[in-house]
């Protein structure tokens, strides 16, 4: 479902991924850790296309882009598949950016609306949906600002579910929240993943991610230091730096 070849990202002198290769496969659930900095944010705006390559190739359910170096110079990859690839990667974000000025269904709906521009009744019944999964039906009419932040989370991640995407990333998306709301938010994730979703997920919550991944990636300095499954990863670590990393959180 994803597949990213030899990327690399840099801000101005900074490289803050420095070849990056990462398989993921349809319905699977990867956990990506490392300490802040390491990039782990970079990888995922670049795959959402939210930061374009420097230069590699990020493939998305069979949708590919990125430059590519041949015969010395770089070539494009095809950017208007690129564009129609952001629509089918989800995201969920730390912050969950919510208008406040409109309702929590209104919130759900706008995507759909003016982005794959459904009908205001397909839009509708498509966002209830959604906030049934998340278990937020009865606050359809409340504003953000009425919800608690770990409701607010699950209303970002209805708004994402509802574009129907392909893939779905979410980005420390407990951290800004008090400990006591962290786990209904976590519990939705693992229901979404429990449906079959192919899902990258950075999180600090080593527990959770090592009871929801299929795959754990290990990111130092922009590159994968390691990769595994949960029991190798965290059970039986091959580097230093990942049995240090590992050893802050235990
Ligand atoms: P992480 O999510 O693992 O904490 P990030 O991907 O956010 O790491 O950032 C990796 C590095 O890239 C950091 O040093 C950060 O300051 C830098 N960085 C991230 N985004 C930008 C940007 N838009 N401009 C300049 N530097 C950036
Ligand atoms: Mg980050």
């Amino acid at each position: 479902m994803i597949r990213i070849r030899s990327l690399t990202k840099s801000f101005g002198a900074l490289q803050v991924l420095k070849g990056v290769d990462l398989d993921v496969h349809r319905g699977e659930v990867v956990s990506l850790i490392g300490a802040s900095g390491s990039g782990k944010s970079t990888l995922l705006r670049c795959i959402n296309g939210l930061e374009d390559p420097e230069t590699g190739l990020i493939e998305v359910d069979g949708a590919l882009m990125g430059r590519e170096l041949r015969g010395g110079r770089i070539h494009e990859v095809s950017p208007r598949r690129a564009r129609a690839q952001r629509a089918e990667v989800g995201m969920v974000f730390q912050s969950f950016h919510l208008f406040g000025h409109r309702t929590v269904l209104e919130n759900v709906m706008l995507a759909p609306r003016h982005v794959r521009r459904v009908s205001r009744d397909a839009a509708r019944s498509a966002a209830m949906e959604q906030l049934e999964r998340v278990g937020l039906a009865d606050k359809a009419g409340n504003y953000p600002r009425q919800l608690s932040g770990g409701q607010q989370q699950r209303v970002a991640i209805a708004r994402a579910l509802c574009m129907r995407p392909t893939v779905m990333l979410f980005d420390e998306p407990t951290s800004a929240l008090d400990p006591e709301l962290v786990g209904e938010v976590l519990d939705v994730i693992k229901d979404i993943a429990a449906d079959g979703a192919t899902m990258i997920i950075v999180t600090h919550e080593l527990a959770f991610a090592r009871d929801v991944s299929d795959q754990v990636v290990f990111l130092h300095h922009g590159t994968i230091l390691e990769s595994g499954p949960p029991e190798q990863l965290f059970g039986a670590p091959r580097h230093e730096r990942t049995r240090a990393f590992l050893q802050r959180f235990t």
